[in-house]
């Protein structure tokens, strides 16, 4: 028996036998060959070619009958790839030059041509690395002889382990296949972990070298709660997580029982409990957990796992159905934020350096007017279905919001030459999450109709951490003394600009956060659907006043363990 500790990313407790899928890098061996084995190292080669091109026609053909001839398209440079005779050629000749295994040379001399075309000017050609290294990796997958299954090929009930899942990745991943997942990198509030609570699937992230330490086939516990993963355990660790499951799913009834009453403090303040969401279909899961509205549903997830971008329609038809499932409750729809951990293939991002801080969100739709106007129209058209608001992701300052709401009125004359109907006094707001904002919202609140916190971000930026790398996850305070000054200053601004503000990072789920928050008299909160019983439970067991004097408690703290320590201790007397 061995135990892992990593960072509690999802919380719940699963058990199951862990399936590791390797890194799509591969360890290639350097091996030397004599004369004699070239030519069969050559038809290694050929074969490995033969076989990729098999498979990439394949592809080709299901793409093109499941999602039409244009989209397949693009592995047409694939197949060009293939047939390189340079490429080819310089591989032979390497091979019998250096007599090394031909996966070595391959790789070599996949290396060069990807550093070529790296220093070429041209942005197309710039672009065409992507599709050598995709059709690099395949040949060596094959040259390797290397199975990758898809995770929706799963066949029985396993724990994901993997050094890493992009956002997609988790998406991909169906509930009643996947137990859990425990990854080597990643952070508490990377959008990775964000899906995994989402889907209600336990996952730890962060964990090291669990890849290195886990083989396919280990018994897993997987404690989501408190980023502990037991690899194969003995038999008094599984009787004690057993009686740990039964204890909390005793403490869910105990909140769950709240969770159809309104949020309201001993002293009758009402407090506004939304959920977040990444896909449509989860409104059923909203509703089931008691929640009075969407403070957050994050379309970027949309494009994901797909080789083509959703039409207005279907994006209209997405809204609409939210909208209409949810009426009369709010809606608040946040425009395409991709960048950062969420990339698209769609829309060929070049590589950037610091994504985090690159071409981003509201900064990608500015200069994408037509993708931005699409959404736009989309979210205006579905407006008349019930009761939608819509805010920008990651408004740095006053004219980015100028410049959105510019192309919104551009949106909205769109379709009032076609008289199509749509809510003209929709409510806008910004997202707060960049430092710069935080610091200006006296000035953006003039212009917005409400404010949406994404603490997610504003720890990153303002604490200067990539949320999603687990080295620096120490730094990562929510409740360090400079994010919670930041918060004040945004809800008093609001406040006196009359606008509503309320909270869409993680930080307003976690409940020892939210009774400060509260204090500080944040508005609206809004979280994973699966905390909504708790945060409930909470706020109907405590009066305005005595959140209000924890904020004043905090505020004179000067570290994040005193403040953390003091808003737990706070909440333990109010839970009992
Ligand atoms: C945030 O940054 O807090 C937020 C809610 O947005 P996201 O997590 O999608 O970046
Ligand atoms: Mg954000």
């Amino acid at each position: 028996m061995k135990e892992l500790k990593g960072i509690a990313a999802a919380s719940g407790i699963s058990t199951g036998p862990a399936y590791k899928i390797g890194r799509e890098e591969f360890v290639v061996p350097k091996e030397e060959i004599d004369d004699s084995q070239i030519p069969l190292q050559i038809q290694l080669f050929e074969e490995s070619l033969i076989k990729t091109r098999r498979e990439i026609i394949e592809l080709q053909k299901r793409i093109s009958s499941e999602m039409g001839k244009d989209e397949a398209q693009i592995f047409d440079a694939h197949l060009l790839v293939l047939e390189d005779r340079m490429l080819i050629e310089e591989v032979i000749s390497r091979l019998k030059r250096d007599r090394l295994n031909v996966a070595f040379i391959f790789q070599e001399v996949m290396k060069k041509y990807v550093s070529v075309f790296a220093k070429i000017e041209d942005e197309y050609l710039k672009e065409r690395i992507a599709d050598i290294n995709d059709v690099g990796r395949r040949i060596l997958r094959n040259l390797l002889g290397k199975e990758r299954k898809g995770l929706s090929e799963l066949k029985e009930k396993v724990i994901i382990v993997a050094h890493d899942l992009s956002p997609s990745d988790t998406a991909a991943m169906h509930k009643d296949r996947v137990a859990g997942f425990v990854t080597d990198v990643g952070g508490k509030t990377s959008h990775t972990a964000i899906m995994a609570k989402s889907l209600e699937i336990p996952a730890v992230v962060g964990a090291e070298n669990a890849t290195q330490i886990i083989n396919t086939g280990d018994i897993l516990i997987v404690d989501g709660a408190l980023g502990v993963v037991i690899v194969n355990p003995d038999q008094a660790a599984l009787d004690l997580y057993r009686v740990q499951e039964k204890e909390l799913k005793g403490i869910a009834e105990k909140f769950l029982s709240v969770k159809d009453l309104p949020a309201i403090t001993k002293d009758g303040s009402k407090i506004e409990i939304n959920a977040n969401i990444e896909f449509p279909d989860e409104v059923s899961a909203v509703k089931m957990h008691g929640a009075e509205g969407i403070g957050l549903y994050r379309t970027e997830f949309f494009y994901m796992n797909r080789k083509d971008s959703p039409s207005e329609d279907e994006h209209y038809l997405a809204y609409k159905y939210v909208a209409e499932t949810m009426s009369p409750y709010p809606v608040i729809i946040r425009t395409l934020d991709l960048g950062g951990d969420k990339f698209l293939s769609q829309f060929k991002i070049p590589h950037e350096m610091q994504p985090f801080l690159g071409w981003r969100a509201i900064r990608f739709c500015l200069a994408r007017p037509d993708i931005f106007k699409l959404q736009l129209r989309a979210i205006l058209r579905a407006s008349v279905h019930g009761n939608l608001k819509l805010m920008y992701p990651m408004i740095s300052g006053i004219e980015e919001l100028r410049q959105a709401n510019k192309l919104l009125n551009e949106a909205k004359d769109e379709l009032r030459k076609k008289s199509v109907a749509f809510d003209d006094d929709i409510q806008v707001g910004a997202m707060i999450e960049v430092p710069s904002a935080a610091l200006t919202a006296d000035i953006l609140a003039q212009e917005a109709d409400f404010f949406s916190i994404g603490s997610n971000d504003l720890i990153q930026y303002s604490l200067a951490v990539d949320r999603a790398n687990e080295k620096v996850a120490y730094l990562y305070e929510p409740s360090h003394p400079a994010i919670l000054r930041l918060i004040k200053n945004i809800i008093d601004s609001a406040h006196k600009a009359d606008i509503n503000v309320g909270m869409c990072g993680e930080m307003a789920g976690e409940p020892s956060l939210a009774l400060i928050l509260l204090g500080l008299g944040l508005d609206e909160f809004s979280m994973p659907p699966q905390v909504i019983p708790e945060l409930k439970y909470l706020i109907r067991s405590i009066t305005l006043g005595q959140a209000k004097d924890i904020a004043e408690g905090v505020l004179r703290l000067s570290t994040s363990r005193e403040v953390e320590e003091y808003a737990q201790a706070k909440l333990k007397e109010i839970l009992g």
